[in-house]
């Protein structure tokens, strides 16, 4: 009899534990926290999910591995070889030459495609004019996979898939992203600029991503 008073005794104790009477455990899953279990089920749980920006490719800042933004390059020092370009790089590039098959790119902001289609040194080519003011840049993709001018964009989107190397859809270039953002809703197709101090309209890709919630 001793030894049931002290089970119950225990009992009322864990139960005390459970304080502002949130039901913990209900008995039916021990250890399962019900409140939780519900939330996930109706979604609730994921409400900061509207908080998380894309990247604008997996591993997308792990790849970022030859030219991040503002490197200066020229024939003759870029990590890339052969090069054909010079100047201040407005975007930052990530690599994906070793990776077989399609890689998505998405959009990483709500906002509007206002062009999409070949343009010399990228090959295909999508800008979008977001929301927030800024104008997302990406380059090197395949042209049969672009989403069309004029298209909404949310964020998370896919809109195209990277160009295989040394093809068209690179224009000859390896197979890599450039991303870059610039403030504004002009159409502004620079990969370089030959002055530092005109890299002032250009975001660091980076920076901009980490100053939101980025799912990595
Ligand atoms: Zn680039």
């Amino acid at each position: 009899m001793k030894k049931v008073v002290s089970i119950v005794f225990i009992l009322i104790l864990i139960s005390g534990c459970n304080s502002k009477g949130k039901i913990i455990n209900s008995g039916k899953n021990p250890g399962v926290n019900q409140q939780l279990v519900q939330d996930v089920v109706s979604g609730k749980s994921n409400q900061n999910e509207t908080d998380v920006i894309q990247a604008p490719a997996d591993e997308f800042f792990a790849r970022i591995t030859k030219k991040p933004f503002s490197i200066y390059i020229s024939p003759k020092i870029s990590p890339v070889q052969p090069e054909k370009f010079s100047g201040y790089h407005t975007g930052a590039d990530a690599e994906y030459a070793d990776v077989g098959g399609d890689v998505d790119v998405f959009g990483v902001a709500d906002g509007t495609v206002v062009y999409s289609g070949f343009v010399n040194g990228y090959g295909g080519l999508i800008i979008i004019r977001q929301d927030d003011g800024y104008s997302s840049l990406y380059g090197h993709l395949k042209i049969t996979s672009l989403i069309k001018k004029g298209a909404d964009v949310k964020r998370g989107d896919k809109i195209a898939e990277l160009g295989e190397s040394f093809s068209q859809d690179t224009d000859g270039e390896r197979k890599h992203l450039h991303f870059a953002v610039y403030k504004g809703d002009g159409l502004n197709f620079k990969g370089y600029v030959q002055n530092k101090k005109d890299l002032a309209g250009w975001q660091d890709p980076v920076d901009y991503l980490k100053s939101f919630n980025v799912r990595l």
